[in-house]
């Protein structure tokens, strides 16, 4: 299975994402992560993007694009994305690189919520600056005060979820996503995922997409 992974900032793609890496054993690449791993090691990657993120505006494509084609080359045939296409350059950059290996997308999963609900979420978003696992102080708080379940890391607010970034992350998140959405649906990529609920409640929808979505593929084999 090959995924995008569409939908607002806040919507909980990034922790959908591990779930359904883990579920269907596929490569995950996140690719604001690694942004994130490059500026906290200051790296030259780092350094290009450090601006553009800390603002909440998108990194150039062409760097973007370079570092997911080369990430592809190292992956298995499952993978999941997050946090890439987020404009259609970047969707025909990824298109192409596919068809050149011959392994199209499988969907692309839409995970559709409220702007005020997605805004609430971010502003009460923590993440471990360790594994990047997000929390949430009111929706999703950590078994020890402000400390990662997985690895004991103090959890930080990230600079871009502060409320003022915040907006501006929707408003280039809109700017792009309807030609965007468009482009997989014009393929019939498109799945959507109601993402208001629980992250189990969540989680179990965008199996049910997924696993629909491989019985059909699998009828049509037949
Ligand atoms: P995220 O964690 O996915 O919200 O990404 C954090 C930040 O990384 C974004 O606000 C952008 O500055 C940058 N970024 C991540 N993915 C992309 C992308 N596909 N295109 C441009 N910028 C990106």
């Amino acid at each position: 299975m090959r995924l995008v992974l569409l939908g607002p900032p806040g919507a909980g793609k990034g922790t959908q994402a591990h779930r359904l890496a883990e579920r269907y054993d596929l490569s995950l690449i996140a690719t604001g992560d690694i942004f994130r791993w490059n500026v906290q090691n200051d790296t030259e990657l780092g350094r290009e993007a450090r601006a553009f993120m800390e603002a909440g505006e998108l990194v150039p494509d062409d760097v973007v694009v370079r570092m997911v084609v080369e990430a592809l080359e190292n992956l298995r045939d499952g993978f999941i994305l997050d946090g890439f296409p987020r404009t259609l350059v970047q969707a025909e950059a990824l298109e192409a690189a596919l068809q050149e290996r011959d392994c199209p997308l499988s969907a692309a999963l839409l995970f559709q919520l409220h702007d005020e609900v997605a805004v609430k979420r971010l502003a009460g978003r923590r993440t471990c600056p360790t594994c990047q696992r997000t929390y949430n102080i009111e929706f999703h708080t950590p078994r020890v005060d402000m400390l990662c379940d997985f690895d004991a890391t103090p959890l930080v607010q990230r600079k871009d979820d502060e409320e003022h970034t915040v907006r501006h992350r929707f408003e280039v998140y809109q700017a792009a996503a309807e030609e965007l959405h468009r482009f997989y649906a014009e393929r019939g990529l498109v799945r959507i995922v109601d993402a208001d609920g629980s992250e189990d409640e969540v989680v179990e929808r965008a199996v049910n997409a997924l696993d629909d979505l491989a019985e059909r593929s699998k009828s049509r084999g037949r």
